[in-house]
């Protein structure tokens, strides 16, 4: 009985060191580089337009060129909540043949950016 106990609670002891070790792991990027867009969380370096751009045509600092255009967002207005933006952007990156581990992944830091906080 103890093993099978055992076998049936091991999912869930994964899954919880394995969110762990993922809000380590984005916590220690953010803070190292806040370079990132406070949308999508898109490293700003990657982004060939150097970030967004304003409604005086001068480059955002804080978002992206995929996430923001004119002083708006680009993302549809029905996405108003960070888990709508993970599913949107794990959407998108699969569209664009995007691994969906990896996606997930690149989607776990979104709630804590300033957008969404
Ligand atoms: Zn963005």
């Amino acid at each position: 009985m103890a093993s099978s106990e055992m076998y049936h609670s091991t999912p869930l002891l994964f899954r919880y060191i394995w969110n762990e070790v993922v809000f380590l792991l984005t916590k220690t990027t953010i803070m190292e580089s806040n370079q990132v867009c406070q949308s999508c969380g898109y490293p700003m370096k990657k982004d060939k337009q150097g970030g967004g751009t304003e409604k005086d045509g001068s480059i955002s600092k804080k978002y992206c060129s995929m996430c923001y255009a004119n002083g708006s967002f680009l993302t549809p207005s029905t996405i108003d909540t960070a888990e709508k933006m993970q599913m949107f952007c794990i959407d998108q990156m699969k569209k664009s043949g995007i691994n969906g581990i990896f996606a997930w992944l690149a989607t776990r830091a979104i709630p804590r950016l300033e957008r969404w906080r």
